[in-house]
């Protein structure tokens, strides 16, 4: 796979990504796994991924400013990454 603005390789690694949801919440997954650029700050996140992404977003507080979540707290984790 590769980098959609500059063409270089995108490697595959784990990282902690804000969310927007709602008005003013932030949601942050922490150790989401992304394709990030070698030679930019692009990154990528797959569709599968996507999915979970959403389905956690769904489910967290919208009344809470701030919420912290993990994606790997799921039991499908080896299977989305
Ligand atoms: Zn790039």
């Amino acid at each position: 796979m590769k980098c959609h603005d500059c063409g270089a390789k995108l490697q595959k690694m784990v990282t902690d990504l804000p969310f927007k949801k709602g008005a003013g919440s932030i949601i942050i997954l922490k150790k989401l796994p992304v394709f990030q650029c070698e030679n930019c700050s692009q990154y990528l996140i797959e569709d599968a991924t996507m999915e979970r992404v959403d389905e956690l977003l769904n489910g967290a507080d919208e009344s809470a400013e701030l919420e912290i979540r993990s994606y790997t707290s799921s039991s499908d984790y080896s299977a989305a990454i």
